[in-house]
């Protein structure tokens, strides 16, 4: 519930400076969260506001089905069944029309948002996305850290050019697209699944140890192994992991499961190797223990 209480409850017209800074404050937000309490922000500037909730419609009280109230679905932007109730002291004639705008408004961001962060092809979390949670994971905003160990992998598809060569873009790129709903099928929605770019794919798993992380990215290998690929038959991966540290740079943490890829890709491919079985990670450890 947000109470805006202190605000003046007249209808006065928003200052167009204030304005001018809620819509900047707007257009520069790239988090959901915080696109929200921006929009909430410039609500209360623009109309006489006295509440303000984001709630589920079934939690709707007697009092919010009276006078001056305001019940806005927000289908398809937030969770199913959520609305935005919204109390105006002295309701004046098109208030009702700048609520929804707003509301267009702030599906339209969602949607760009979305947009920025999806792989067009797949359908998959992009790159970008998977730097924002990486860095929220390694900075301890986000989950599976703090609670428990998190794991950085990354996938890539062996010989994906003779895919190309062989059978044309085209049956590469389906390829990609069956691969990322083997992905989705095998890892869940829980945890996070990204295309990094090309046929390379990074995933963030939680997971107690590096045997448990090992044998799930060995059986989604072997199920990828196995699966006969239309038009081009069967299709090996590699994979690279290494435990993320909180506080080491997620462009380190790349560069450790990188080497573990390619690692793999010099044993043989079709091969899932940690980083922390690496001869120089055993190196780096065993010198900490002498500097400590
Ligand atoms: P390795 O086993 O060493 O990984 O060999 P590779 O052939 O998979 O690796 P390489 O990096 O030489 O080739 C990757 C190829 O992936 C080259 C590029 O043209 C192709 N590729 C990248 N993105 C796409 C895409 O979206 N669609 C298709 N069809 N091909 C792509
Ligand atoms: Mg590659
Ligand atoms: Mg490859």
């Amino acid at each position: 519930m947000l109470p805006l209480s202190s605000r003046p409850t007249e209808a006065a017209a928003p200052a167009p400076i204030d304005l001018l800074d809620s819509a900047v404050a707007l257009t520069r937000e790239k988090e959901r969260a915080a696109l929200r309490s921006s929009l909430l922000r410039t609500l209360s500037e623009m109309l006489p506001i006295s509440e303000l909730r984001m709630q589920d419609v079934a939690a709707a009280t007697q009092e919010e089905a009276g006078e001056g109230w305001y019940m806005l679905p927000l289908a398809g932007v937030e969770r199913e069944g959520r609305v935005l109730a919204v109390q105006l002291a002295e309701p004046r004639d098109g208030d009702e029309r700048i609520l929804q705008s707003f509301l267009r408004l702030y599906e339209n961001f969602l949607a760009v948002i979305d947009e920025s962060e999806r792989d067009q092809l797949t359908g998959m979390l992009n790159r970008r996305a998977f730097d924002l949670r990486l860095g929220a994971v390694t900075s301890g905003l986000s989950g599976p850290l703090p609670s428990g160990q998190a794991w950085l992998a990354l996938l890539d598809i062996d010989h994906f050019k003779r895919i190309n060569d062989g059978y044309g873009h085209l049956f590469g790129d389906e390829v990609l697209v069956l691969l990322a709903r083997l992905l989705r099928a095998h890892f869940g929605v829980r945890e996070g699944v990204y295309r990094y770019g090309g046929e390379e794919f990074a995933l963030v798993l939680a997971g107690e140890t590096a045997e448990a992380v090992q044998r799930r990215l060995d059986g989604f290998r072997a199920v990828v192994a196995e699966q006969r690929f239309p038009g081009v038959g069967n299709v090996t991966l590699s994979a690279g992991f290494c435990a993320i540290a909180r506080g080491v740079a997620p462009p380190l943490l790349v560069e450790y499961a990188d080497r573990a890829l390619y690692a793999a890709k010099d044993g043989g491919r079709d091969r899932v190797v940690a980083y922390e079985s690496l001869p120089e990670a055993r190196q780096r450890r065993s010198g900490d223990i002498e500097l400590f």
